[in-house]
């Protein structure tokens, strides 16, 4: 079912368009992120969700019910900003009681209601305490508390977990998903953490420059891209880069890199200028013959994971992380290069048309995206 869908919305600011005609909904009961790079627009779609702020054209449904100008007030939304927020002089049960006394709950419904929030973030004894007495994780679990107490339609998280250090940003994930999976509340946080996103979701938009660049599962996004921006901005990317022919993408500089070539329906035409995605873990690093010699420029030992920085004879770096053994690679040494050819990923707006109206595989391939993407918004 359908939580919230926006339709063709776009929110200016003076000249500035924050939001620039984007239509997507999200599922009740889902988790769905935002995601994107600093001024994207995600606050503005949370703000807009909030009803903190109204658009400049365009609607936004709740079920099947126009709330475009509906005051913030009767949306039932819990918010839970960057920054706690809490009030300082009142204890965490005062703070958590809050919202219930301006819906004017009787004392003993603000006692039950405020307890089971409570243990719902795990910190029942914690009630008599000043928010300065908690950790910043457990402030933001109180500012967590605060926002579904009321039982909200709809829970509205704005970068949770940017002010926390590494230790607590994984506790506030940890409890967040939790709470979200124990109450089925359809829950939209911003972020701009890719990692966040990827470990949160249901279902992700990725935000550039105030458009939609892909809506999808984080599997999705990882794997199967959209637009180069896509898969650059989640995780690392190899991008390799010439013409296709015979099972291999040729570099300007004479790499053969193996792909498999097909676009979503039909093979590429000989020739086709194409941009394939090749994930860092997808790259084996063989003492054997490989497609391609290279050089280690760099070896990054980070205990689970080694991430290797190399090069090819002709000059193209590329990055391999490989796990489950140690960097036995040294900086400098000879190795050579292998990966499965079904594992490249042809970007969908690399391929460029070679052939002519309906022998295009480019425009195929866009064609299928589309739909998939209409599919995963409906
Ligand atoms: P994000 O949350 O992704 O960082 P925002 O939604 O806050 O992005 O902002 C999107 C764009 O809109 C930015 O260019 C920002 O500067 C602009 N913007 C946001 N709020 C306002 C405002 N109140 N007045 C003017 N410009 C704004
Ligand atoms: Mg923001």
């Amino acid at each position: 079912m359908t939580a919230v869908r926006f339709k063709g919305i776009t929110k200016s600011y003076g000249s500035v368009r924050a939001i620039d005609d984007i239509s997507f909904s999200m599922h009740s009961g889902a988790f769905t992120t935002i995601l994107g790079p600093s001024g994207s627009g995600k606050t503005t779609i949370l703000s807009l969700i909030a009803g903190i702020i109204e658009p400049t054209s365009g609607s936004i449904e709740v079920g099947d019910r126009d709330i475009t100008h509906l005051p913030a007030a009767e949306r039932n939304t819990g918010l839970v900003f960057q920054s706690y927020a809490l009030f300082p002089h009142m204890t965490i049960f005062d703070n958590i009681a809050f919202p219930l006394r301006i819906r004017k709950a009787s004392a003993a419904e603000i006692r039950q209601r405020v307890g089971e929030a409570l243990t719902q973030v795990r910190l029942e004894g914690f009630a008599d305490r000043k928010p300065h007495q908690l950790s910043g994780g457990q402030q933001q679990r109180v500012a967590l508390a605060r926002a579904i107490v009321f039982k909200p339609d709809i829970l509205l998280l704005d970068e949770p977990l940017a002010a926390l250090d590494r230790n607590l940003r994984e506790e506030v994930r940890i409890e967040i998903r939790a709470l979200q999976h124990s109450l089925g509340i359809t829950t939209v946080m911003v972020t701009h953490d890719q990692e966040e996103a990827m470990s949160l979701s249901d279902h992700v938009v990725l935000m550039s420059d105030g458009r939609i660049e892909q809506v999808g599962t984080p599997d999705e996004l990882y794997h199967r891209p959209a637009t180069r921006f896509a898969a650059g901005f989640l995780g690392t990317a190899n991008f390799l880069e010439g013409t296709w022919r015979e099972g291999a993408i040729r570099s300007e500089r004479g790499e053969i890199f193996p792909s498999h070539g097909k676009a979503l329906s039909k093979a590429l035409s000989p020739g086709a200028r194409v941009t394939g995605l090749l994930r860092p873990d997808e790259v084996c690093l063989a003492s054997g013959p490989g497609a391609l010699e290279g050089r280690v420029v760099d070896v990054d030992f980070l205990g689970e994971v080694v991430r290797y920085t190399l090069k090819t004879v002709q000059g193209q770096e590329l990055r391999a992380h490989v796990t489950g053994q140690h960097a036995r690679h040294k900086e400098g040494a000879q190795v050579h290069l292998t990966w499965d050819p079904e594992r490249v990923w042809l970007l969908p707006d690399s391929t460029e048309a070679t052939g002519g109206a309906g022998d295009d595989p480019a425009a195929d391939r866009a064609d299928n995206l589309h739909q998939e993407k209409e599919r995963m918004t409906q």
